[in-house]
Parts: structure tokens; sequence; C-alpha cells
């Protein structure tokens, strides 16, 4: 009765403060002709070394040969930091620039707040499973309104890079593979963050890494990115595009050499599509000491050459390499650098801090802190979330969902009781140590907290994953170092142990997968003694569930022949173990679906959906196998996810069967529930231009709708086929168009779907 009392207050205390940021920021909203007035009036009275000051970004973490933040930040050297997580320490650093520099200019405070701030929502490409981008706008509203109550006003998100080959590390923090998908879910981003427009309640985002970080060569971190225009424009730009149409504030240029030219002074992409092809307002921001590594690529010959480059590509801020601070003043004077330009780079940034009120409300309430982080809706958010996120496998007779009858459960496996890594990569406790640990509810706690005391639950962790450790962000890096060759003897001792617990029990849940913040890998095979454990559990003859936590597809190739139920929940934040436990229970029905083509073996990488027809395609008879020894097939393909309950698709049909290019046609779908249990679909719409200026991908997403249906309920899901979805970037005329002929349609529950009709485009 007390905790349900102090939960209702601390609601409205909440609401309260909410409501009240909320009402300033519709007092305060300035138009845009104001913010530029006032961004000019006062670029008008800044010195030169005032001005570099605003482009300059300084981060809390320091080494000893840094910039003391506080002597720069007074001497009007420092426009934003990094990395500053305490919210007395920002309010302290604010100070300084406020009241003890001769403009009283506010800095711009950023963090890498992915997916959430001290309670975890599921990572990002988990978010992306669940098809519906409303789960990304809630999460990032949520992370919005914690992070802003925390002093931080500018957030490094989203990461919007498309990704085709797995083995990439932070595949995690994107949505996925797919342009159509990846688009959808970087607009939700970016509303949830910044609202309709940035303001005294929003933070400013950030659209990274651009572009193309997810493209690394062989998915290897930081190798250079080489991808054709037509590729660029069709493919690994149209997440950008959409996240700076929904009124992106910043972006943030990517580390790599796109094409030979490192993005962070790549003129082609920061100035000519961003900004004149695009319009873009807002400002650039470098990676984290891109504009330094301009050199260390080979691009620039030295410091100066790389502020230069950088700066007159269109790079406005520079994180942390604090070269624009040496360089620039001494390049405007030598007349290398107009006024003009430096005053164009300057501009939005100060914009920026006008239109997030920062001059009116420099300064967090501290003492407001934790009730907004600690929302107990938050919570209960998260664990909705993770629940709509989750992708089921595989399902065969029926294993899932468990009785509420199953007392004796077995988790057998490294990532049954680990919180960390259902916590998931780039929290924010992993990126600053200093932290306390807020609490992530584990599998098996909430197993237990399903089945109750009466519940005999066993586990069998086996021996810790191998872990990168990033020795920066722990303080005992020797504390995490795994021991790695484990004796004969050792590891039989951990499969008796499995063993003997999966005979004592009803059903075993093996939760297994990858440890968080692996970075790139070139195997996905479940590392250390898991696929042992797995078979040999499995050799017991008990129901098997496979529950997989990591951040990417592991070789589950064996598991899904022998595995009869496997369920892939990705890392689903704070409350992961509830949301595993409602879904294992039957209380969340699930209805994620892959935002990727999942591989049978990581050789078969970059591996996705909408590549081009050959000259050999799969479906020609006779044809064998792109490789001899392996299938070019997905094990599961792009869109799939199962559900406990089924559903068809029928009657897929077209309004017009024929249009002029630039009409649109509508089509529809009926989706129909046929099982006794209430269910999501997600209808999915493909299509492939038959013939044209280029070759066409074979299928290509253009449409997804998210529904739920009652047993036995068809609804009708309608889908515009116009210029936004037939048209592409041809090769050959350097344009976006849509050309006259055939296109295939089809629609259905993955991106294998059969159901077909045609669409005539003529001229
Ligand atoms: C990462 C970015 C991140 C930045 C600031 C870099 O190393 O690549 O994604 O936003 O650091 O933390």
């Amino acid at each position: 009765m007390m905790r349900s009392v102090t939960g209702f207050l601390c609601r409205v205390v909440c609401l309260m403060i909410l409501f009240t940021g909320w009402a300033v920021a519709q007092s305060a909203a300035p138009s845009d002709e104001d913010v530029h007035r006032r961004a000019q009036e006062l670029l008008g009275k800044m010195t030169i070394d005032e001005k570099v000051g605003q482009l300059n970004q300084v981060s809390g973490v320091q080494s000893p040969n840094d910039l003391k933040p506080d002597e720069a930040i007074q001497k009007s050297q420092v426009g934003s930091v990094l990395w500053v997580f305490d919210v007395k320490e920002i309010n302290r650093q604010q100070h300084l620039a406020v009241e003890k520099t001769r403009l009283h200019i506010p800095l711009l405070v950023g963090y890498d707040v992915i997916h959430g701030y001290r309670t975890a929502f599921p990572v990002p490409l988990a978010m992306a499973s669940s098809w519906d981008p409303s789960v990304e706008e809630q999460a990032q509203r949520v992370a919005r309104e914690d992070s802003r109550a925390a002093g931080i006003n500018w957030v490094f998100t989203p990461m919007v890079d498309i990704v085709r080959d797995a083995r990439w590390g932070r595949i995690a923090e994107s949505a996925g593979e797919d342009p159509y998908l990846g688009a959808a879910m970087a607009r939700a981003q970016v509303l949830g963050l910044q609202g309709k427009a940035i303001g005294p309640d929003t933070v400013l985002a950030s659209v990274k890494h651009f572009c193309c970080y997810g493209a690394s060569e062989g998915g290897r971190d930081l190798d250079s990115s080489n991808i054709p225009e037509v590729l660029l424009r069709n493919v690994y730009l149209v997440p950008f595009h959409a996240a700076e149409q929904a009124g992106a504030g910043t972006f943030m240029s990517a580390y790599m050499d796109l094409n030979d030219v490192p993005a962070s002074g790549n003129s082609w992409l920061l100035s000519e599509v961003l900004r004149k092809e695009w319009g873009f307002k807002g400002f650039v921001v470098s990676d984290w000491a891109a504009v330094g590594d301009l050199v260390t690529h080979g691009y620039a010959r030295d410091s100066e050459d790389a502020a230069y480059k950088a700066l007159t590509a269109g790079q406005n801020m520079d994180m942390d390499s604090h070269i624009y601070t040496q360089s620039l003043p001494k390049l405007v004077a030598a007349g290398k650098i107009t006024q003009a330009q430096l005053d164009a780079a300057v501009l939005p940034i100060l914009e920026a801090k006008i239109r997030l009120g920062l001059f009116e409300h420099p300064y967090v309430d501290e003492s407001k802190v934790d009730a907004v982080l600690d929302r107990p809706s938050t919570r209960e958010l998260a664990r909705k979330l993770a629940g709509r996120s989750m992708v089921l496998l595989r399902n065969e007779g029926h294993t899932l969902p468990l009785s509420a009858n199953v007392k004796k459960l077995a988790v057998i496996g490294p990532l049954g009781d680990s919180p960390d890594d259902l916590k998931g990569t780039w929290t924010v406790e992993f990126l600053n140590s200093t932290m306390p640990k807020t609490h992530t509810v584990t599998i098996v706690e909430g197993l237990r907290n399903k089945l109750g005391a009466g519940a005999q639950i066993e586990t069998v962790a086996g021996p810790d994953l191998p872990r990168q450790v990033i020795e920066q962000f722990v303080s005992d890096p020797s504390s995490k170092t795994p021991k790695h060759d484990l004796t004969a003897t050792e590891i039989k001792e951990w499969l008796d142990k499995a063993v003997a617990a999966a005979n004592r029990s009803d059903v075993v849940i093996a939760a297994m997968g990858e440890a968080v913040n692996m970075n790139s890998r070139a195997t996905f095979d479940l590392q250390g003694i898991q696929e042992q454990m797995l078979e040999a559990v499995a050799a017991t003859g008990k129901p098997v569930v496979l529950v997989l936590v990591g951040t990417r597809p592991s070789d589950i190739h064996w598991a899904n022949e022998h595995v009869p139920a496997i369920l892939e929940a990705w890392c689903p934040g704070s409350e992961g173990g509830n949301a595993i436990a409602d879904v294992l229970f039957g209380d969340v029905n699930p209805g994620g679906k892959l935002p990727l083509s999942w591989p049978l073996s990581a050789g078969q990488e970059p591996l996705y959906y909408n590549h081009n027809l050959t000259s050999d395609p799969e479906d020609r008879p006779g044809f064998t196998s792109r490789y001899w020894d392996l299938s070019s097939k997905p094990l599961y393909p792009f869109g799939y996810g199962l559900s406990y309950s089924t559903f068809t698709f029928n009657n897929l049909r077209l309004d017009r069967k024929n249009i002029k290019a630039g009409e649109t046609a509508e089509v529809q779908v009926d989706v129909t529930n046929t099982s006794k249990i209430a269910g999501d679909a997600v209808a999915q719409l493909y299509i492939h231009q038959r013939a044209g200026s280029a070759s066409r991908p074979v299928r290509q997403l253009e449409g997804f709708e998210r529904v739920t249906l009652q047993p036995g309920e068809t609804k009708t899901l309608k889908f515009p086929l116009g210029k936004e979805e037939l048209n592409f970037w041809s090769p050959q005329s350097k344009a976006w168009g849509v050309e006259p002929g055939v296109f295939d349609v089809w629609a259905g529950g993955d991106s294998t779907a059969s159901l077909h009709t045609e669409l005539l485009v003529s001229e």
C-alpha cells in the first residue's frame, strides 16, 4: 500500500515537472527569424577566438595533455562539452561559461544517450525488430526527458548507418540492413528526441555516422568504405535524408574514408549533398578526434591542413581533437579561411543554443533529477517495448508458450543471470564507470518474478564468455578477462552439471549468445563452450528453449535443426528478464521480425535480401549455389519472425493496374488471424522493377504495418505505390525518377512473400 502511494506521488511530481517544462517550451518557442536575428547579433559581437571557441568540443574524459576544461571554458575556447556525466559538474561548467565569459554563451552538453538514460530500453537493433516506429519514438521521448533533466541537451543519436554485414561491431546501434525500415526508425527517433521543433524541453539529435561507417570493408570497424554513388543514393543515404527531413538539428561525420576521402573532410558529402541538395540548416560535429585523424588517414599534411580541409568541407565542430583551436585563428589571419566561412560554421551552433532555450535556462535543477530518471512508468515502458522487440525464430510442436504449470526450470548458459549483457551496448552506465549501477532484471530473476516463490530454478552458467575489455571503461580490466583455455576436464565438469540440471527440470532455458560490447567479429559461433552445452542439454530429450541474447546474429544452424524453440531477445534492456518471461509464458505474444538477413555463418557476409539479380539467379533450374560449400540463402530471411498466432495474407489487389509515372496506385491486402489467440502481424510490401536504366534489387521493401488481430479477425491494409516508392536514383541519368515498365508487387509476412501482382507504369 505504502509503495503504491509513493508510486502515485512520484508520478504526480514527475507529471508536474514535465508539464512545467512543456509550458516553458510552449511560451518560449521563438520564430526562425528571431532565432536567426539573435544569433547574428551575437556573432557580430564575437572576436575570432570566441568564434573558434564555439567550434571546439572538449571531453570530460581528460588525458594529461588535454586542455584543462575550466581554464579553456573561461577563456571562451569551448562551445560544447561531451562525456561530462555528473549533473553537478554540468551545472558547474555551465556557470563558468555563462558567468565567467565576456558574452555569457552557454555550453552544449553532449552525450551518447542511445537507448535510454538510467533505465535502458532495448538496443536500437531490437527496437527496429519491432517493425513499429512508435517503439523508437516512445523510447526516445523518454530519453529526451531524462537527458534534459540530467543536464544533457544534445544526444549523439540516432545512428542510422545501414549495416549489410553483421560482422560489423556496432550493428546493435543500427536498424539493420534495409533503407526503408531504417528511414522509418530514423524519423521516429528524431521525432522522439526533438519533438516537432527543437526547444527548451527537447534535446538536439545527432544523426550519425555520416556516412557510411556501417559499410566498412569486411565488417572491420573503422576500415574504409567504398560505395559507388548509385548505392549511396539508393541505400546508404536514405535514412540520413529521412532524419534530415524530420528536422534533425545536427549530424555527426564518420571516422572512415568514404571512397578515398575521409568522411570528416568530405565536401561532397557535408556540403554538396547535406547542405546544398537537402537544405540542412543545422551543424555537423566530427566523430571523436576525426578532424585530427585527417592527418592519420594521409589526407591532410598536418594539423593546420586538417583544420582547413575539415572546415572548408563543411565540418562545423571539432570533437575533442582541438585542432580548430590551434589552427583556425592562424588560417583566418592568413586569409586562407574567410570571416564569412568562419561565421557560417559558428552561426548554426549559436542558433541551436538559442532554440534549446539555454540562454534563458542554462542550469538544471539538481534536486529534481532523480524524480525524473526513476519514474516507474519508464520501467513499465521498457518492459513493454522489449516485449514488442523480440523475434520468435522457431517454435516446433508449440513448445512455446510454456504452460503456467511448469515449475522446474534449468537455466543453462552464461547469459541467464548476467545483467550487463542484457542491458546492452552503449549504455550510459557502461560509458561512465563512476555512475552507480541501476538494476537490470536478468532472465533468472524475470522467471522467478513470473513463477513465484514455489518455482524451482536451477542455473548452470558455465564459464564466462570471452569479453572485449575496453580498458578506459573498467576500473580493473583484469577482473573482466575471462579464462579462455579450459582443460578437457573442466569442460566435462561444466557439461555434466548442465546435463544433470536439465535432467531435473521440466524445461531447459538455454540463455546464450554474445557478451555485450564485443566489437567486430570474424565468426558468429556461440563462443566458449556454449554450443557444447546446448548440444548436451538437447540430448537429454527435455524440451529446450534457446533464448539468444546479444547484438548480432549467432551461428545457430545446428540449433535450428535440433532445438525446438528459439527466441531472439537481443539486448532487451533494464527490464529484459521480465520481458523475456512475458514472452516465454505467453503473456506477450511475440510479433517482432528480423531487420536483417540471418546468416548460416559469417562466411556469407555481407548478406542482404535486396541484392540485384545475377546472370545465374538462385531460382533458375540447375542452380546449385554461389558458394560450392554453403548456400547463399540466409537461415532466416529479412522480415521473418513467428508468433503464437498464425496469419494468412490474401487478396492482394491494386485499385489501378496501370498508372502514369508520378501517379499513385493503392495496394490492398487482407491479413487474417487464423488462430485462436490475438496477435500481431507485420504486413510487408515489396516491389521489383523488371527492366529500366539500371538493374534493380530482386525485391525492396516499400511499405509495412504492424497490426493486432483478434482470433479470426481480418483487416484490410492499404499502401500507396507512387513516386516515393517507385523512384530510384539512376546511375545513367544521375537523377531520381520513376521509369515506365512493369513492377512486381508482393505482400506477406517476410521478404520471401509469394502473394504477387503486377503494376504497369506508363510514360
Ligand atoms: C563514436 C560515436 C560517439 C562518439 C562520442 C565515438 O567514438 O564512434 O558514435 O558518438 O564517440 O561518444
